[in-house]
C-alpha cells in the first residue's frame, strides 16, 4: 500500500448485508460494513476505490470552493427551477420576500430572518410545483398516491413509502430545472409499482421519459450545488 493510500476515517459495523462507503461533506470517509468483514477486508475494499473517493473528494471540494454558503446580501443568486435569480434588499414592500420574474426582493428589515423566510418561499413553491406534476404524470400513467410530504434533506431528493403510499420530497428540489424535478417525481411515483430499483422499475421509467438517464446524470453531477 502506497503512502497516497486513502484509510478510512471511521468503521462502523452493523447488521447489514453490504459494505459501503460514505465521503462526508468535509471529505472524512466512513465505511460501514456486515459484523463479520475483518479490519483487513475493510482494507482491501478501501483500497479498490481510491480513485472513486478521490474523484468524490475533488467533486465536494469543487463545489465548496465555487458555492459558498450565502450571506443573503444583495446582488447573490438564488435558484429557482433551474435559473439564479438576484437578492435585492427592498425598504418598503407589503411582503417579507417578492418573487418578481426577475428577482427576489426582500423586505430589509427582514434581513435577520432572510434564510427562514427564502427558505419558506422555497417550500411553498416546491409544495405547489411538485403537486402539480404528481397529479400530472400519475393521471396520465395511472398512479395512485395518498400523500405528499415536503422534507429539509441535503442529499435525498425524494422518497417513497409503497404501503402507504405516501411520497416524499426536499424543497431544495426546487432549485432544480423543471425537467430534472419531473425525473424525481416520476422516479418516486415508478416506486409505487416497483418498490426496488429492478429493471421492471427503470423499464417503467424509461417509458414515461426516454432520456432519463441524462436526467439522472444532471442531478449525480449537480445536485450538491443546489444549496442556500
Ligand atoms: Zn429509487
Amino acid at each position: 500500500m502506497s503512502a497516497q493510500f486513502i484509510q478510512p476515517d471511521r468503521i462502523r459495523r452493523s447488521r447489514r448485508k453490504t459494505i459501503a462507503l460514505i465521503v462526508r461533506r468535509d471529505g472524512t470517509l466512513e465505511v460501514r460494513a456486515p459484523q463479520h468483514f475483518t479490519d483487513k477486508q475493510i482494507l482491501e475494499f478501501v483500497h479498490s476505490k481510491q480513485n472513486w473517493i478521490r474523484k468524490i473528494r475533488k467533486r465536494q471540494a469543487a463545489v465548496r470552493t465555487t458555492q459558498p454558503a450565502h450571506a443573503y446580501l444583495p446582488g447573490e443568486e438564488f435558484l429557482y427551477l433551474g435559473r439564479p435569480y438576484p437578492l435585492r434588499h427592498v425598504e418598503h414592500q407589503r411582503k417579507v420576500l417578492h418573487f418578481t420574474g426577475t428577482s427576489f426582493d426582500l423586505r430589509t428589515s427582514a434581513k435577520p430572518e432572510a434564510a427562514v423566510v427564502i427558505e419558506t418561499w422555497y417550500r411553498t413553491q416546491a409544495r405547489a410545483h411538485l403537486t402539480d406534476r404528481l397529479d400530472h404524470f400519475a393521471q396520465q400513467h395511472e398512479f395512485v398516491y395518498n400523500s405528499l410530504r415536503i422534507s429539509g434533506a441535503r442529499t435525498r431528493w425524494g422518497s417513497c413509502n409503497t404501503q402507504r403510499g405516501s411520497l416524499n420530497f426536499t424543497w431544495r428540489l426546487i432549485m432544480a430545472p423543471p425537467e430534472i424535478v419531473d425525473y424525481v417525481v416520476v422516479h418516486e411515483l415508478c416506486h409505487l409499482k416497483h418498490p426496488n430499483h429492478s429493471p421492471d422499475f427503470w423499464a417503467e421509467v424509461e417509458g414515461i421519459l426516454p432520456d432519463y438517464k441524462q436526467r439522472r446524470k444532471w442531478l449525480k453531477e449537480n445536485g450538491l450545488k443546489l444549496q442556500v
